[in-house]
C-alpha cells in the first residue's frame, strides 16, 4: 500500500461532494481537489521539483495556496510552508538552511526575493497571489490534471516546518508521510468528524493548526471547509450557520465574544468547537458557555508531535485540563533526570509514538538533545498528571521562574491574577533581580481602569505563597501576541525590561505601547 499521505486523502475523496467552500460562494469538490493539485503535481515537476525536494511556500491563505501543499505531497516532493510575516534576513535563514529546489512567493515580492533565492541555490522562484493567480498558476493551467500519487514510504518527509522551540534559532521539525496519517486519523475519530461535516477554516495555513489538525480532519472524513482565508470575528460570526465545527486559537473565542450576536441561535448548527495552541482563559471558556451554551473542546499540540492530549467528544471536557494523550501518543511527566514521575508531580511532559516527529532537519544534536536515553521527546512544557490521565499545563520549563531558590509556576500567578475582579488578563514573567536572581513580574490587563496594583497585591498575598506574589506590576493595553495567540515571552520580558529596575522602585501602572 502508498504510504503517502495524500493516497489516503485520495481514498477517502468522493468527487462530487464539496470539498471547500469561501465566503464568496466558490465552491470546489473533491473532483475539483484532484484535478488541481494533479495540475500543480505536475507543475512542480516542470519546475524542476523532484521527489524528496523542498518546495517552500511564504504566500497569502487561498485555497489555490493549500492545493500546493497538497501537490507537493503528491510528488512526494517535502512542503515547507512560511509564515508571511517574515522578514527577508529571516527567509534567507530558512532559505540557507532547508535549500529547497523551488520558492513560492507574492507576485509583488518577487523581485525582492528571487535574487535571494538564487543566492542560496534555489532553482526556481514563482509566484501566487490571494487570488490563486501568479506565474505558478500560469504554469499550472497548461498541464494535465491526471497524475499519478508518488509511492511513499510512511517514513519519508511530508513537510517541514520551522519552530522556534525552547531557544536559539528555528529548527526545522521533519513531519513523516506516517506522522501525519495517524494524528490525522486519530483525531478524525476522536472528533467525530463524518462526511455530512462542515469545518470553519480560519486559521492560517503556515502552521500545524490550520495546515494539518483542521484540514486533515476535513480531507480524511471527506467533509467540507468553509474556507476563510484571514480570521475575522464578523466573517466567522456570520458564517457560523452553516458550519458544524469550528477550530480555533483562543484569540478567536474572546474576539467572538466581544460580539453582541455571539450567541446560542448564531450557534445552533455547530456540534462542536475546538481551542488549541495556546492555553485557553477558564474565564473565556466560562463566558462562551454562557453564550453560546458549548463547553469548547481544549487540546494541547506542537509541531513537533501535531496532536498530543485532548478533551473528549463525549464525556468530561475539563476547564483548565488539556485532556487525555490521542490514539498513537504516549505522555508521561518526569523528574529532570528523566524519572517519570507519580501523578500530581509537576515535572516535564514528555511524549513518544508514531505523531512525533522524526528529528529537526539537518540538525542531529538538537534532535538528540531533545530526546531522553530511553527514547521520549521532551516538549519543553511543565505539566501534571491526574490519577485518570488528564493532563494540566503549568507552563513552559524555560519560563518557570526561579527567584530565591524557589520555582514559582507562572500559569499559576496568572490564574490567580485573572480571577480577581476587573482582570481581563495577564502574563507573568521573571525579571533579572540582584537578590532574588529572578523577581515575578507581572503584565496585567485591567478590565476595570481603577483597580490599581496594591489591591492586586492584597488579594494575592491571600491566595498565594508570598514568593510567587509579583514584585512588581505592570498595566498594559495588550499583551504582545503571535499570530497564534501565544503571548510572547520572550518580547514581554525585554518590554518590561526597559520599563523598570526590578528590584529597585516598584514601579505600578506603565503601558507597553
Ligand atoms: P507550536 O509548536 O507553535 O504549535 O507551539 C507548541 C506549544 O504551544 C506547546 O509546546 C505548548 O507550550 C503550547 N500549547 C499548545 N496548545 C496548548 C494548550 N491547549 N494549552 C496551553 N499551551 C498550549
Amino acid at each position: 500500500m502508498n504510504g503517502n499521505l495524500f493516497a489516503l486523502f485520495e481514498s477517502r475523496a468522493r468527487p462530487a461532494a464539496t470539498f471547500l467552500e469561501t465566503p464568496s460562494g466558490e465552491r470546489w469538490t473533491y473532483a475539483d481537489l484532484l484535478a488541481t493539485t494533479g495540475r500543480y503535481a505536475n507543475a512542480l515537476r516542470a519546475a524542476g521539483v523532484a521527489p524528496g525536494d523542498r518546495v517552500a511556500a511564504q504566500v497569502e491563505k487561498s485555497p489555490e495556496a493549500f492545493c500546493v501543499y497538497l501537490g507537493a505531497l503528491r510528488l512526494g516532493a517535502v512542503y515547507l510552508p512560511l509564515n508571511t510575516a517574515y522578514p527577508p534576513a529571516e527567509l534567507e535563514y530558512f532559505l540557507g538552511d532547508a535549500r529547497p529546489a523551488l520558492l513560492l512567493c507574492a507576485p509583488e515580492d518577487h523581485a525582492r526575493k528571487a535574487p535571494l533565492a538564487k543566492a542560496a541555490g534555489v532553482r526556481a522562484c514563482l509566484t501566487l497571489d490571494g487570488a490563486g493567480r501568479g506565474s505558478f498558476a500560469d504554469l499550472a493551467a497548461g498541464q494535465p490534471a491526471a497524475f499519478e500519487t508518488a509511492a511513499r514510504a510512511p517514513d519519508d518527509l511530508a513537510a517541514i516546518l520551522y519552530t522556534s522551540g525552547t531557544t536559539g534559532r528555528q529548527k526545522g521539525a521533519m513531519l513523516t508521510h506516517g506522522n501525519l496519517a495517524s494524528n490525522g486519523e486519530a483525531l478524525t475519530r476522536l472528533w467525530g468528524f463524518g462526511p455530512e461535516d462542515r469545518l470553519l477554516h480560519a486559521l492560517p495555513i503556515f502552521h500545524a493548526h490550520g495546515l494539518f489538525i483542521a484540514a486533515h480532519c476535513a480531507l480524511l472524513s471527506g467533509s467540507a471547509m468553509l474556507f476563510v482565508n484571514r480570521f475575522s470575528a464578523a466573517e466567522v460570526l456570520a458564517l457560523l450557520p452553516r458550519a458544524t465545527v469550528m477550530m480555533g486559537v483562543p484569540t478567536f473565542y474572546t474576539r467572538l465574544l466581544e460580539l453582541p450576536g455571539l450567541d446560542a441561535a448564531a450557534c445552533r448548527g455547530v456540534r462542536l468547537f475546538v481551542s488549541g495552541s495556546a492555553p485557553l482563559l477558564a474565564e473565556t471558556a466560562a463566558e462562551f458557555r454562557e453564550r453560546s451554551g458549548h463547553a469548547v473542546l481544549e487540546r494541547y499540540g506542537m509541531t513537533e508531535a501535531v496532536v498530543i492530549t485532548s478533551n473528549p467528544l463525549r464525556g468530561e471536557r475539563r476547564p483548565g485540563s488539556v485532556g487525555l494523550p490521542v490514539d498513537g501518543v504516549e505522555v508521561r511527566v518526569a523528574d529532570v533526570a528523566d524519572v517519570p514521575l507519580a501523578p500530581g508531580e509537576v515535572g516535564g511532559v514528555q511524549i513518544r509514538g508514531s505523531a512525533v516527529m522524526k528529528g529537526y532537519w539537518q540538525n542531529p544534536e538538537k534532535t538528540a538533545e531533545d530526546l531522553t536515553a530511553d527514547g521520549w521527546f521532551r516538549t519543553g512544557d511543565l505539566g501534571v498528571l491526574g490519577r485518570d490521565g488528564y493532563l494540566t499545563l503549568v507552563g513552559r520549563a524555560k519560563d518557570l521562574v526561579i527567584t530565591g531558590g524557589f520555582n514559582v509556576y507562572p500559569k499559576e500567578v496568572e490564574l490567580a491574577i485573572d480571577a480577581l475582579p476587573g482582570v481581563a488578563e495577564s502574563a507573568v514573567v521573571g525579571l533579572p533581580h540582584h537578590d532574588f536572581g529572578e523577581a515575578v513580574t507581572a503584565a496585567v490587563v485591567r478590565r476595570d481602569p481603577t483597580l490599581e496594583a496594591p489591591a492586586i497585591l492584597a488579594a494575592l498575598r491571600e491566595r498565594l505563597a508570598a514568593y510567587k506574589v509579583p514584585k512588581e506590576i505592570h498595566f498594559v493595553d495588550e499583551l504582545p501576541r503571535n499570530a497564534m495567540g501565544k503571548v510572547l515571552k520572550t518580547a514581554l520580558r525585554q518590554a518590561l525590561a526597559t520599563r523598570g529596575t526590578a528590584g529597585g522602585a516598584r514601579r505600578h501602572g506603565s503601558t507597553l505601547s
